[in-house]
C-alpha cells in the first residue's frame, strides 16, 4: 500500500506490533489500526506573485475516528507525503486515546517549503487547500490544527474560507487559532509546556534534579522547542544548546535565551548568533547534558548516533524523532525516552480544550488551562510509567499498551459495520 512506504509509517507500525503482542491485542482491532480510514490526494494550484500558477500536492489522511472527531496538525514543509502524513494520523490516534480525548487520528500537510513563498502566496495557497480539503473537515468530522510551518495565523485564514463558503462563521473547524477568534490562553506554548511537564514527572521518578545543576540541550527551536526552553529554564534549568534548520549554538555555561531571541527576531535564523560556539544538528544531539528534547523533525535519532547520546532523559517534543533501532538501543543503555504520544500530547490536549471552550462559548483564564493540562499530563504519565515498570518495557510500548487498551475497547464496543 502507498501509505506504507515512508519509516515513519513502518516505524509507527513496529511500535503497534511491539505492544500488541506485549497485551494480547484482539487480532482483528489490530489489523485495523495498521492502516489509516480514509486519504485524500488534493492539487493546489496557487498564483504566485508574478503571475504563473504553480501546483502543490496537499493530503489529509483520517487514521481511526472510533473515539471522535478526527484531530490532528497541518505541515507545510518540503518533505511531507501521503505516507509520512499517514503515520503521523496514526500517531495522533494513540495520542488522542493516552490522553483519553473524545478524538480520533488526522493530519495533513501540502509538500512545499513555506519559506520560499510570500505571505499573499501563503494566504491563497492555505486557502486553496482548505476549499479542496473541505468535505473532510468541520467541527463534527475533522479539526486541524498547526504544526511544522503553519501557525495561528495559518489558522485564522482556515477560519475566514471555511466560513465565507458555509456562509456563517464557524470558528470551530480548528484548533491553535488567534485568541481574537476564538482561539485558547496557553495554546501556542501548550506543546513545549507539556514536555516540561513530563519532564517534571520524569525527574521524580529518575530521582533526578530539575536546578542550575541540570543541562538541557534541545533540537528544533520552533513553536515546541522555544516554549520547552522557556519553561524549563523558568524552573532553573540551564539550557545549554538549542538550534534551528540552519545549524545549532551551544554554550556550555548556559544560553541567554531572553538575548538569543532578540538575535532570532532580527536575523531569522540561529546561525550567527555570537554568543555561543556553532554546532551542526547532528553534534548537538550527542552533546553532555543531562536532558536532551528532541523537538525539530522524524528520524534525527538513528542506529547511527543512538550510542552516542549522552543524554539520561529524552524528552520527544517533534513525532518520531527517534527510530525503532534507535528506540532499541537507547532502552539498553538505560536512558529513559518520554515518546512523543506522551511528552508531545499537551498540544493537542489544549487544542481539545479550545474545542471545548468554543462549542460553550465561555473561556477559561490561562492558569485554568494551564492547571487542566498539568493534571492530564501528569496523570497520564503516571499511568504510563506504572504500566512501563510492571510490563519491563519502554515507556514508549507502555504507552502504546495504555492507548491502545482504551481505543481497543472503544473499537470493540461499537463493533463492526456493517
Ligand atoms: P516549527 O516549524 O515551529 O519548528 C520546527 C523547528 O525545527 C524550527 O526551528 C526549524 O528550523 C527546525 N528544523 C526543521 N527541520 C529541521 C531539521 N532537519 N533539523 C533540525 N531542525 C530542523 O514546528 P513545531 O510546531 O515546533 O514542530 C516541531 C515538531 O513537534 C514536529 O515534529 C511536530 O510534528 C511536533 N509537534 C508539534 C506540535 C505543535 O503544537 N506545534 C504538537 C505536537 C507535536
Amino acid at each position: 500500500m502507498i501509505w506504507e512506504e515512508s519509516s515513519l509509517f513502518k516505524n509507527a507500525v513496529k511500535q503497534l506490533d511491539r505492544a500488541a503482542a506485549i497485551m494480547n491485542l484482539d487480532p482483528n482491532i489490530l489489523t485495523r489500526l495498521h492502516t489509516p480510514k480514509r486519504a485524500i490526494i488534493v492539487s493546489v494550484p496557487v498564483r504566485m506573485d508574478d503571475g504563473h500558477i504553480e501546483v502543490f500536492e496537499g493530503y489529509r489522511v483520517h487514521h481511526n475516528m472510533s473515539l471522535g472527531p478526527a484531530k490532528g496538525g497541518i505541515r507545510y514543509h518540503p518533505d511531507v507525503n501521503l505516507s509520512e502524513v499517514s503515520g503521523l494520523a496514526m500517531l495522533m490516534t494513540f495520542k488522542c486515546s493516552l490522553m483519553s480525548l473524545p478524538l480520533g487520528g488526522a493530519k495533513g500537510g501540502i509538500r512545499v517549503d513555506p519559506g520560499r513563498l510570500s505571505r499573499s502566496e501563503l494566504q491563497r495557497m492555505t486557502r486553496r487547500y482548505t476549499t479542496e480539503i473541505m468535505p473532510f473537515i468541520g467541527p463534527e468530522k475533522d479539526v486541524p490544527a498547526p504544526d511544522v510551518g503553519t501557525n495561528a495565523q495559518v489558522m485564522a485564514w482556515i477560519v475566514d474560507t471555511y466560513s465565507q463558503i458555509k456562509g456563517y462563521s464557524v470558528p470551530g473547524v480548528v484548533t491553535g487559532k488567534p485568541i481574537e477568534i476564538g482561539g485558547s490562553l496557553g495554546r501556542v506554548e501548550a506543546t513545549g509546556r507539556g514536555v516540561v511537564y513530563t519532564l517534571i514527572e520524569a525527574a521524580k521518578f529518575k530521582n533526578m534534579a530539575l536546578d542550575e545543576s541540570t543541562t538541557v540541550a534541545i533540537q528544533g527551536y520552533g513553536n515546541v522547542g522555544s516554549a520547552a526552553a522557556k519553561k524549563i529554564s523558568k524552573i532553573g534549568c540551564k539550557v545549554i544548546a538549542v538550534s534551528d534548520v540552519s545549524g545549532g549554538v551551544y554554550n556550555k555555561n548556559g544560553l541567554d535565551l531572553d538575548h538569543l531571541n532578540e538575535f532570532l527576531l532580527k536575523n531569522k535564523v540561529l546561525k550567527g548568533y555570537p554568543e555561543a560556539d556553532f554546532v551542526t544538528n547532528a553534534e548537538l544531539l550527542e552533546l553532555p547534558c543531562d536532558i536532551l528534547i528532541a523537538a525539530a523533525m522524524e528520524g534525527q535519532i538513528t542506529e547511527a548516533n543512538a550510542n552516542n547520546i549522552k543524554a539520561k532523559v529524552i524528552a520527544e517534543g517533534a513525532n518520531g524523532p527517534t527510530t525503532d533501532n534507535a528506540d532499541e538501543i537507547l532502552f539498553d543503555r538505560g536512558i529513559h525516552v518520554i515518546p512523543d504520544i506522551l511528552a508531545n500530547a499537551g498540544g493537542v490536549t489544549v487544542s481539545y480544550f479550545e474545542w471545548v471552550q468554543g462549542l460553550q462559548q465561555l473561556f477559561w483564564s490561562e492558569k485554568e488551562v494551564n492547571n487542566k493540562l498539568w493534571d492530564i499530563m501528569s496523570n497520564t504519565y503516571g499511568k504510563v510509567q506504572n504500566i512501563a515498570v510492571e510490563k519491563k518495557c519502554s515507556m514508549r510500548t507502555a504507552a502504546l499498551i495504555t492507548s491502545v487498551d482504551h481505543l481497543s475497547k472503544a473499537m470493540l464496543l461499537r463493533g463492526f459495520f456493517p
